[in-house]
């Protein structure tokens, strides 16, 4: 016999190992009651991963579910904000058990490494759905926003960029990769880990910040267009993940790195005098940092090689849904 709501979320979403001082009333009642610290703002975001849209029929679910968090938190990471809980919104065809196991193990693997525990949500039948809203603490004054760039600030990318891209072209394409690599862009997709340390640290050091979701060009130009300015990025600084160039081209690869998408780094600026602080911050964490281009008045996005001539953007130059 198939599993109620009530017994799903008993079974499935009620023990957790993270219990948080300011959760007055955990899941159970119509409402959960959570406490603001009275020296901090709420950051509150919410994503949703849509099967065949977000992700492929055949993602395991614990992969499914630790994305769905993980693309929450890196919004808060973007903001400079501390994790502290979750919702989740959940609507699937049917009652698997297995898969339901799976999903919870997933879950609750990323909330306890944020210290992040789930409040409350929903369960719903219906196409497979996960929606997840995120919230998270940061003082008055200091969060990073998109609108705080200006002209000859620096800008930076954590980690690497493309992987994610490339692993869709093992999905939907068929490309042949070697095990290992498969192992590695796989994991780069399903399980992007959300930069919080390196959101924290930048609060007293960025100007402005956005995570890469749809992709550098997209989010990047949201940058520029918050903060009423333009850019000129080097393509030849772009830290493409080093697996591409194996199955790429060249320039494939930096229009992977440019507008793949799903890489989840950030993407920041910086004032120039504030450089040695970031790479002093910087040096403590194990997050590789990099310089890919500067902030202009002139508004609009432009890309050079390392001479100086003009790159071509690439046509699809990012994940757009309209
Ligand atoms: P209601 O019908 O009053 O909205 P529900 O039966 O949907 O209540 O939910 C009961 C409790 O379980 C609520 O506290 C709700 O937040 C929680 N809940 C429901 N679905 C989930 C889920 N997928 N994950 C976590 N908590 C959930
Ligand atoms: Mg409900």
């Amino acid at each position: 016999m198939s599993l109620s709501e009530q017994e799903i979320i008993e079974t499935y979403f009620t023990h957790q190992a993270t219990h948080r001082k300011d959760v007055g009333l955990g899941i159970g009642d119509d409402c959960a009651l959570l406490n603001v610290p009275h020296d901090q703002r709420l950051a509150v975001c919410m994503d949703t991963l849509i099967s065949g849209v977000h992700f492929s029929p055949k993602t395991p679910a614990e992969d499914i579910a630790y994305k769905a968090a993980a693309v929450n938190l890196s919004d808060l990471a973007a903001m400079g904000a501390e994790p502290a809980w979750l919702s989740l919104s959940l609507t699937m065809p049917d009652v698997h058990e297995k898969w339901l196991q799976a999903f919870s193990n997933g879950l609750f693997h990323i909330l306890n490494e944020f210290n992040m525990q789930l409040v409350g949500g929903d369960i719903t039948r219906g196409p497979l759905a996960i929606t997840a809203q995120a919230h998270g603490f940061i003082p008055p004054n200091t969060a990073i926003t998109r609108a705080g760039a200006s002209k000859d600030d620096l800008i930076y990318v954590t980690g690497d960029l493309g992987a994610a891209r490339l692993a869709l072209d093992i999905i939907h394409h068929d490309l042949q990769v070697s095990a290992s690599d498969n192992k590695i862009l796989m994991r780069y997709l399903n399980r992007p880990v959300p930069r919080i340390s390196e959101g924290l640290h930048l609060r007293s050091i960025a100007t402005a910040a956005i995570d890469l979701s749809d992709g550098l060009l997209i989010d990047l130009t949201r940058i520029l267009n918050f903060s009423h300015c333009g850019a000129t990025v080097t393509v030849d600084d772009l830290p493409v993940n080093k697996i591409l160039p194996e199955y790429l081209s060249e320039n494939k690869a930096q229009e992977y790195a440019l507008a793949g998408g799903d890489d989840y780094e950030l993407c920041f600026t910086v004032a120039p005098d504030n450089e040695d602080t970031l790479l002093a911050a910087f040096s403590e964490l194990d997050t590789p940092i990099t310089k890919i281009g500067v902030i202009e008045k002139r508004p609009g996005l432009r890309l050079v090689d390392r001479q100086g001539n003009v790159v071509e953007t690439p046509t699809k130059s990012g994940y757009q849904h309209f």
